[in-house]
């Protein structure tokens, strides 16, 4: 598969799209394990984002999600801003003066992504947090590739992963960010940072289901 500059610009627009759309549900999300501002910081964050594409279009997909990750950091108040951001700067930096990416440039950026995260947040899977969403998708990802699935195929099934993995942190107790305040009472919660990643990856696997049909038809 051929990913180009206007897939990943589609991709970020629908990410942006999504999270506007989610936002009352991230944010309530953020309410009782939080302080109910997870929505309105992503929707901050990539609104911003959105109003910084057009300067960026015509650039390589390094560019791109560098000038992402910086807008994060630099709008979004809150531990998600430097966490996703930090993720994009990272993302960037692998895909570095690329116009077009293959099927494994894609899963080597999404690694230095969750990389960039745990090493921000300083953080592991199954402390209640972005974290298990993304993780178990990569891996999914990963071994998916490595039974030979194509990149459809593959981003399918770490979707799954992810939906199971946000829905696991319901029964985590948090030992990292605002909700580990809370100690046992963030049991019986479903992380919001969980949530929004999982709608990235929704979003990821739309675009590449929608490049999958071009290049087919
Ligand atoms: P804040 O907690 O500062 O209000 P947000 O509400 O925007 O920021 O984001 C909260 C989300 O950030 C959590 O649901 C969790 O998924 C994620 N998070 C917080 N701390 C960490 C960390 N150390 N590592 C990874 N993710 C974290
Ligand atoms: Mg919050």
């Amino acid at each position: 598969m051929r990913i180009t500059t206007d897939y990943v610009i589609q991709f970020l627009d629908t990410v942006a799209a999504r999270i506007k759309e989610q936002r009352a549900y991230l944010t309530e999300l953020d309410s009782p394990i939080g302080d109910a501002d997870h929505g309105t910081n992503l929707d901050r964050g990539f609104s911003a984002v959105v109003a910084k594409l057009p300067t960026v279009a015509d650039k390589d997909i390094g560019t791109i999600l560098k000038t992402t990750g910086m807008t994060l950091v630099s709008t979004v108040g809150g531990s998600s801003g430097p966490l996703y951001g930090t993720a994009f700067l990272r993302a960037g930096t692998v895909l570095s003066d690329r116009y077009d990416l293959a099927d494994e440039d894609l899963v080597a950026a999404l690694e230095a992504a969750l990389a960039g995260i745990m090493m921000r947040g300083k953080a592991q899977p199954g402390e209640k947090t972005m974290i298990d969403t993304l993780a178990p998708a990569i891996d999914a990802l990963k071994s998916a590739r490595a039974g030979g699935a194509d990149l459809v195929t593959a981003v399918r099934e770490a979707t799954v992963a992810a939906e199971l993995g946000m829905q696991a942190t319901i029964p985590m107790l948090a030992t990292k960010g605002r909700a580990s305040y809370l100690g046992e009472r963030s049991i019986g919660h479903q992380d919001p940072g969980a949530t929004s990643a999982y709608l990235m990856i929704t979003v990821l696997g739309e675009v590449v289901e929608q490049i999958a049909a071009k290049a087919s038809s």
